[in-house]
């Protein structure tokens, strides 16, 4: 990370300065667990089945049954084993849970509480929690705890037991991309309630992601206290 935060220092032209973020595939081995177990019984029923109604001579009646029951629970295995985690991405844009090509985004200035619940970290902000099961997890919710440290403290409430049994974040976890397309137009400046109508008019908080109207970045950030006026970067 020393090489990119250089960059950004040495820049002419902060308004421009790219937002990074790190995405995380939920650790498979975990995640897939559950669909294992389902899978692995849906495959035998369905072995079973084939071989009863098929193969064995002559037809076991209930083979049909097995077929069609194994190859249920085999799709429901691959189904949910599809829907257990997503892939999670943590960086200047705040966190983002990927479904699909959907991302459900929070910036960090919109997190209201980060807390443990069972095995999930929820993530909540004003009409939208994320939800990150932790035993997919880990490596990710090390980086986001991390970060949700630095930026915005104030709203972590997780206790530093859970931190200490995580993986220490690395700085070759994840995969690196450029935050794209995060949409500000429409939301309003923190600091002068200005509708931002247009992309070019934003202006942002490099720590947490506060959007501000170009012509009223305060000194400080209103949420974070980061000082801003030309450190603040372009949408
Ligand atoms: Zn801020």
């Amino acid at each position: 990370m020393p090489a990119s935060t250089a960059k950004k220092k040495t820049k002419k032209t902060p308004a421009r300065a790219k937002r990074r973020e790190r995405r995380f595939v939920p650790n498979s081995l975990e995640s897939s667990k559950l669909s294992l177990i389902g899978g692995g019984a849906g495959a035998l029923a369905l072995g079973a089945g084939v071989y009863g109604q098929w193969i064995r001579e002559p037809a076991v009646s209930y083979a049909t049954y097995l077929v069609a029951g194994g190859a249920l629970v085999l799709g429901a295995a691959m189904w949910f084993g599809d829907v257990t985690a997503h892939p999670v991405r943590v960086g200047d844009a705040g966190v983002a849970i990927e479904r699909g090509t959907e991302l459900s985004r929070l910036a960090w200035c919109d997190i209201e509480r980060i807390r443990l619940e069972g095995d999930k970290l929820l993530i909540s902000g004003e009409g939208l929690t994320l939800e990150l099961p932790m035993s997919a997890h880990k490596v990710a919710i090390s980086w986001l705890l991390k970060e949700a440290a630095g930026r915005v403290p104030d709203v972590v409430d997780v206790k530093g037991s859970v931190v200490d049994g995580l993986p220490e974040p690395r700085d070759t976890d994840g995969e690196r991309l450029e935050v794209k397309d995060v949409q500000v137009a429409g939301r309003r400046c923190a600091e002068s309630d200005q509708l931002i109508t247009f992309e070019r008019d934003a202006r942002l908080c490099p720590n947490c992601g506060q959007v501000y109207h170009l012509r009223h970045v305060p000194k400080k950030c209103v949420t974070c206290d980061e000082a801003l006026g030309s450190s603040a970067i372009g949408a």
